[in-house]
């Protein structure tokens, strides 16, 4: 479906909790364009901000400063009548279900139908709309079947046919895949992709896990300790991300505490004395120090290493100076090279 035009937009938004022990700030300025009928991706470690954003967005919390614009409309500055009209354009389902332990699933599907001021539904209409999502989700046969009688998957495909059943624009999850084993965290992730293709419904998923972006998203903000650290497109942030988080959730943390912007380079001589591999996987294993190949041309001769290779040592002096200090004590031959001399 086509991205034309922006659904959802923060401005300079930020929230605010009082607590006991003071102010805590748990979002502060974020800007964000999210697009009609994309599939975006918020992600970030525990306690980055990423639930209170998303409560943020169909104000079950309100913001404390900036805008929250809905189809160009600011909640922040609405009565809460006109939030609550805005919030059920807006869907939402999460890491626990929050389904109703007394009612089956088929009068889960039709309690927001009940409750819905945008649109009267009369029993049958509600019942059948019910049945037919039922099957959407993969459930006819279960209609009858209390919640605790389901499996996790099972749980949230109801609260997925649930939040949908009045016809949202949008559909936020919070952690929805968070409690799934892997198989079952891949289908109801195709089940989000078929509802956002199908009924192109706006889809914002909450996560800390990196491969739930990397199956479904087409953009993504990753946030850091209240603040958007970067946004983009999924393939553009997974090829070459450019803040530390970033660097830290895609690539995991071996490579990440270190800096490398502004750090010294060298040139690595294999005059056929070493094998190649070793070198490298020695000094990294000796010194701690994580490196980054930027160039390498060697030739394997007889199981020995020809050729030379440069290397990008970490910016902090004392990690680069342990790196050194390996070959030094190896005596590999290295040379320092400077700018863009390669
Ligand atoms: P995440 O979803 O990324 O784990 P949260 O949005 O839940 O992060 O929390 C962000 C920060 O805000 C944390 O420091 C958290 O302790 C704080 N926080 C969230 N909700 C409240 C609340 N109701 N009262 C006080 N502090 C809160």
């Amino acid at each position: 479906m086509a991205l034309e035009d922006t659904i959802i937009q923060l401005k300079g938004m930020g929230k605010k909790f009082k607590t006991a022990n003071g102010p805590v700030v748990a979002l502060d300025d974020i800007n964000l364009d999210i697009r009609r009928g994309e599939i975006f991706g918020i992600i970030g470690l525990s306690g980055a901000g990423k639930s209170t954003l998303v409560r943020c967005i169909n104000m079950l919390e309100v913001p404390t400063s900036g805008e929250v614009l809905f189809e160009g409309q600011d909640l922040t500055s609405m009565s809460e009548a006109g939030r609550r009209k805005a919030r059920q354009s807006m869907g939402m389902i999460f890491q626990q279900f929050n389904l109703l332990a007394q009612r089956n699933i088929l009068k889960n599907i039709c309690f927001p139908m009940e409750i819905s001021g945008e649109r009267r539904y009369s029993r049958t209409e509600a019942r059948d709309r019910a049945m037919e999502l039922l099957k959407l989700v993969g459930l006819e046969d279960r209609a009858g079947a209390y919640p605790a009688q389901l499996s996790g998957g099972q749980k949230q495909r109801v609260a997925i046919a649930r939040a949908i059943a009045t016809n949202p624009k949008v559909l936020l999850c919070d952690e929805a895949t968070s409690a799934l084993d892997p198989n079952t965290t891949k289908s109801i992730l195709q089940l989000l992709k078929q509802i956002n293709r199908d009924f192109g419904i706006t889809v914002i998923v909450i996560t800390h896990e990196m491969s739930v972006i990397e199956s479904i998203c087409d953009r993504v903000a990753i946030i850091d300790k209240s603040h958007i650290a970067e946004v983009g497109r999924v393939s553009d942030i997974f090829s070459e991300p450019k803040s530390k988080i970033g660097r830290q959730l895609i690539l995991g943390d071996a490579v990440t505490n270190v800096a490398f912007d502004n750090s010294r380079k060298i040139r690595i001589i294999f005059d056929g004395r070493e094998s190649m591999e070793p070198v490298i996987a020695n000094m990294i294993l000796a010194s701690k120090v994580p490196v980054n190949i930027l160039y390498a041309s060697t030739r394997d001769v007889g199981g020995k290493a020809m050729g030379q290779m440069i290397i990008q040592l970490p910016e902090d002096a004392d990690s680069a100076g342990r790196a050194l200090h390996y070959l030094d004590t190896v005596k590999i031959p290295y040379e320092e090279v400077t700018g863009d001399d390669i």
